[in-house]
């Protein structure tokens, strides 16, 4: 037999979207991958039949269709504070995961060195691998996930070239600080680095909490690659429409890779999608309301279950603590997975095992969220429920 790459034998496929196919393969209730259950604005959907007539049908320009970058750049000049070029300084890619590997191919070289907080969005490991870099791990300390500046100024001593924050965090739910932000930002401008930004839940940050782009911040914005997507803005997870902002000279270089990686997003979903970017802050408080909500609600479920949890401060994913769980003899000496699998088939709710989100070695996390309809989310916590008859 002819030998595959090493690279490939070095990751494993996503435990995420794995879970997603156990929990179709057995009915259950998927609180494991990221995506809502609820069906995107209708403006999107009306457009979207429209264009099935209208067109366009074939490839969109590479870099992304002009009028979809140009509401794109307005939409994030707001956010970031500045102008920007819908020319040199937006890229639209096939989601956030191709906005991540596309920034990381174009940044890192095979052995260089980029710094990952510790629990990190599972993609970021593979990202690494595959473009070659070395990841070093920035643990972010629970309860409150803080991190020690301190280690991000020796991972830059030791050459880091850049740092990946995950803001919002999946799966933790940290809102990193503006103080945090400058610290890190401070350092990655003395050590002449990048930071990459992964700000897809930008729009589900809950009160006082409030969300800054760290390519905001003074002097940021040379060193920054901003990744974002319409995923979760506009619940169009299925539509892979995702983008990089950053200034022209990384850009330039983006666009490069993404042009033979992907050639770019379908173009009939980037023309649909436009009327979305270009929705008033109404849509964008009514969507912060909702998950406002819905996050009230699933807490105060797991609650009355007396099932531990975090208390996410962004996004819509919880962690649960299922250390009580176990100690107990049936489950002594099983993974968080294995406890994963037997929920599917036992419990029928989907979650994601925690340690596929931790360096450090944990079995005592599972992840689960609550972008669902209140029905489902009944059913969920009904279904959680049955749970506590095994911590009797
Ligand atoms: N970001 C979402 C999650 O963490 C969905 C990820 C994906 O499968 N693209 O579950």
């Amino acid at each position: 037999m002819p030998f595959l790459s090493e690279r490939v034998g070095t990751f494993t496929d996503s435990v995420i979207r794995r879970m997603t196919r156990i929990s179709n393969e057995y009915g259950a209730i998927n609180l494991s991958q990221g995506f809502p259950d609820f069906p995107p604005p209708k403006a999107l959907l009306d457009r979207l039949a429209d264009v099935v007539y209208s067109g366009p049908h074939q490839y969109a320009v590479t870099f992304g269709a002009p009028n979809f970058r140009a509401a794109l750049a307005k939409k994030a000049s707001k956010t970031i504070n500045r102008g920007i070029d819908p020319d040199k300084e937006v890229l639209v890619t096939c989601g956030g995961t191709e906005a991540m590997m596309c920034a990381m191919m174009t940044v890192c070289d095979p052995g260089d060195k980029v710094m990952v907080f510790s629990p990190f969005y599972e993609n970021y490991t593979a990202d690494a691998i595959l473009s070659g870099a070395e990841p070093i791990y920035i643990p972010l300390v629970p309860p409150n996930y803080n991190f020690d500046i301190n280690l991000i100024e020796a991972g830059f001593k030791q050459g880091a070239k850049a740092i990946i924050i995950c803001n919002p965090s999946n799966p933790c739910g940290k809102v990193f600080s503006k103080k945090e932000l400058e610290a890190i930002g401070a350092l990655a401008i003395k050590y002449d680095a990048f930071v990459i930004t992964d700000e897809v839940y930008e729009h589900m940050v809950y009160a006082p909490k409030k969300h800054i782009s760290v390519a905001s911040l003074p002097g940021m914005y040379e060193h920054t690659i901003t990744c974002s997507s319409l995923s979760k803005t506009y619940s169009i997870t299925g539509w892979r429409l995702g983008y990089l902002i950053g200034p022209e000279y990384i850009i330039d270089s983006c666009k490069k890779v993404h042009d033979f990686l992907t050639i770019g997003a379908a173009s009939p979903l980037q023309e649909a999608a436009v009327c979305g970017l270009e929705f008033e802050d109404d849509y964008y408080k009514e969507l912060l309301q909702t998950y406002t909500e819905k996050r009230e609600y699933f807490l105060k479920g797991l609650d009355e279950i007396g099932l531990k949890h975090n208390v996410p401060e962004a996004t819509y994913f919880v962690m649960l603590d299922i250390q009580d769980f176990m100690n107990k003899p049936k489950f002594a000496g099983w993974s968080d997975l294995e406890f994963c699998e037997w929920m599917v088939k036992e419990i029928g709710v989907a979650a994601v095992p925690g340690s596929s989100f931790f360096k450090e070695p944990i079995n005592n996390l599972i992840r689960v969220h609550f972008a669902r309809q209140k029905e489902t989310l009944d059913e969920a916590l009904a279904r959680l429920a049955k749970l506590k008859q095994y911590l009797d």
